[in-house]
């Protein structure tokens, strides 16, 4: 059951070279608060910044503490355009003159953009980048081979589920991008996820299985009610999302947005 994941959360040590610092932006749409995950080799050639979270000075600093420890920070990469991801990117660009790279070339600085099948080699990690539009459409994942690790950006989270954020949002390209991280995950052998939000998890093929029937279980509910003639989003609202927090409304409604448009074409 995916949304029993309970545990407090608070980021620090993984593995070694994969550390979390938890950014101070907690909120019903970002859980914790955003995960800034900061990846390292075993001999001080500097840090892999993953996802340097919202323009919080506090948090800037102790990405730049942590890094300075480590022979600086090389690259700072992002898993897709989200300001709660983004924001803070290019400050820590202009203080560290690390490249920030991401699939969107306008949230790119010093480097060339990312693309499906890039391998990023830096700070003596590999980072192989995974396309998983859907949530957004540019949102990535970035695959840690030697880890057995994936980072998932908003595509899978640590508690709950995604929000496709509908009109950038696809629920048709989400699924397949499930479909494309449960192949990485037996290629790779993936042991853990390291989610943009809330703690990691542990059962990666499961949580991916379990993300494809929520998704199903859902469209299900919605196709039932677009049969009987409800296809606004209101109406979809009111009846498959009923008991949904006051805070994450906007969430759901776009998701039944991206829900009904799959279905125009399904
Ligand atoms: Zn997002």
């Amino acid at each position: 059951m995916i949304g029993d994941n309970q545990r407090p959360w608070h980021g620090g040590d993984i593995a070694p070279g994969v550390h979390c610092i938890l950014a101070p932006n907690p909120s019903a749409w970002t859980l914790d608060g955003t995960n800034t995950w900061i990846l390292s080799g075993p001999d001080s050639r500097g840090v892999i910044v993953i996802d340097p979270g919202p323009g919080d000075r506090v948090h800037r600093q102790a990405i730049i503490d942590y890094a300075d420890l480590r022979g600086g920070v090389r690259q700072i990469v992002l898993t897709h355009g989200h300001a709660d991801h983004s924001q803070g990117a290019r400050e820590l660009c202009e203080v560290t003159g690390a490249p920030v790279r991401a699939l969107d070339p306008l949230m790119c600085s010093g480097q060339e953009g990312l693309v499906a099948g890039d391998v990023v080699h830096a700070a003596g990690v590999e980072v192989r980048v995974v396309a998983t539009p859907g949530h957004s459409t540019d949102s990535l994942c970035f695959a840690l081979p030697a880890q057995r690790m994936l980072v998932t950006g908003d595509t899978v989270l640590g508690r709950g589920t995604s929000v496709i954020a509908w009109p950038d949002g696809n629920l048709q390209a989400y699924l397949e991008s499930l479909h494309v991280l449960a192949e990485v995950i037996t290629a790779l052998d993936v042991d853990a996820l390291l989610p943009g939000h809330g703690p990691t998890l542990d059962d990666p093929g499961g949580v991916i299985d379990a993300y494809v029937r929520h998704r199903q279980d859902r469209l299900r509910q919605v196709r039932a009610l677009w049969d009987q003639g409800v296809r606004d989003v209101d109406g979809v609202l009111a009846v498959v999302y009923a008991n949904v927090a006051p805070g994450v409304l906007n969430a759901a409604r776009m998701t039944v947005q991206a829900q009904l448009e799959y279905l125009q074409h399904h």
